[in-house]
């Protein structure tokens, strides 16, 4: 082929690397994937390269090859992401990605943009343990700084007697990537935005989305958030003020609780987001196809939605989607990974014209994927 296609390279191989080359596709857009093994999910989409964080001969090859670099997962290290930058363009930027990466520095930098958070401490010792329950109270969360994800990395502590137990959990990751405690919050409902900036600081933000977890996992998200209009507002305002102050380009997306009826930021994931797959479906264009556009430097598409939505995570084992598929704008995304316990391996989304259809719907879908459990609270929102 003569025809020179634009090349967006993806650091991390997982399903998001597969679902932006499956929306980058149509718009004439080639991916090639780095990952620590060829045998990835990723692979089904583009091809992917073997390489190590520093194995600089092997990224090197790869940025000659590629317009742009971006990220499917945000534990790359930031230096590998330096380093990249002065070979290829890179969004999001590698300060962003540090950012997102420690839990210590992502709170600091939404209270510095007013967006407040839990109550928190950085906790290295056995003794910060203790001047920090002291500080905060309990309950409490200790977390590892960096590197958690889907819930682990994370203890509960009910009272201060909970204390060694806790210690016991995570004193080993506090030597290797430092942990935080937390005010435990007693949030009324979970909502996230997923948001897009452009190169030129053009912000687009899709309806807020709540988002219920199960055993720290998501587990199910509603999209538009009922009810929200007036937490909308200040949520795409919070992560407006977050993309500006990161100089973010391309997708992210904002974990926020809801508590007392105003906000609190919980997390930031520098990329395409889970609580976001819905847009696939639900909305005029998805969190894929704008990170694209967005990190090649292209005019950013629509983020209405196009109906509400529910997306159901399939967790630890595929469904037969002959089950589902059968009920009206039902749609499965398989992700192409073998399941194991606690592991994402796809999901289905419903959309509906109002909320009374997709409660049928998504009642309908829940009774096949056997999840009319973890359905109920969804169904109690619609
Ligand atoms: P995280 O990895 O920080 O997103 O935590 C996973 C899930 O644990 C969140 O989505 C919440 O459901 C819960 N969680 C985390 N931190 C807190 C907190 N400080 N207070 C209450 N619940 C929390």
């Amino acid at each position: 082929m003569s025809r020179r296609q634009p090349v967006v390279g993806v650091l991390g191989g997982g399903q998001l690397a597969r679902m932006l080359a499956v929306a980058g596709v149509p718009l004439g857009v080639n991916f090639r994937v780095v990952d620590g093994k060829a045998d990835v999910c990723a692979a089904q989409a583009a091809p992917v390269t073997a390489s190590g964080w520093d194995d600089h001969d092997t990224l090197g090859a790869f940025a000659d090859r590629v317009d742009v670099a971006t990220f499917d997962f945000e534990n790359v290290p930031a230096d590998t992401a330096r380093w990249l930058t002065g070979r290829t363009r890179v969004a999001p930027n590698p300060d962003a990605l540090a950012v997102a990466q420690d839990r210590m520095a992502e709170k600091t930098t939404f209270n510095a943009i007013g967006l407040p958070t839990a109550d928190f401490r950085p906790v290295d010792t056995r003794a910060d343990l203790d001047r920090a329950l002291a500080d905060i109270g309990t309950p409490a969360i200790l977390k590892t700084r960096r590197m958690g994800y889907d819930g682990k990395g994370q203890f509960r502590l009910k009272s201060g007697a909970d204390a060694d137990a806790a210690w016991d959990a995570l004193g080993e990751p506090a030597a290797q990537y430092g942990l935080i405690l937390e005010a435990f919050v007693p949030f009324e409902r979970e909502v996230s935005v997923v948001a897009v900036r452009g190169r030129d600081g053009e912000f687009r933000a899709w309806p807020l989305t709540q988002n219920w977890h199960v055993d720290g996992i998501l587990s199910m998200s509603l999209a538009p958030a009922p009810g929200a209009d007036a937490l909308q507002g200040k949520a795409f305002e919070h992560a407006r003020h977050l993309a500006e102050k990161l100089d973010y380009v391309g997708v992210f997306a904002l974990e926020l609780f809801v508590v007392d009826g105003d906000l609190k930021g919980n997390e930031m994931a520098p990329r395409v987001h889970n609580s976001g797959h819905w847009t696939i479906d639900g909305a005029v264009t998805s969190q894929f196809e704008n990170h694209v556009r967005a990190v090649l430097g292209l005019p950013l598409g629509d983020t209405s939605a196009r109906c509400p939505s529910v997306m159901c995570n399939w967790i630890g084992e595929l469904p037969d989607v002959q089950a589902f598929l059968g009920v009206d704008d039902a749609h499965g995304h398989d992700s192409g990974k073998d399941p194991r316990a606690g592991r994402k391996v796809g999901h289905a989304t419903v959309c509906g014209p109002d909320h009374a259809l997709l409660r049928e719907r998504v009642a309908a879908v829940a009774r096949a994927l056997n999840r009319d459990e973890q359905a109920a609270p969804v169904l109690d929102a619609l």
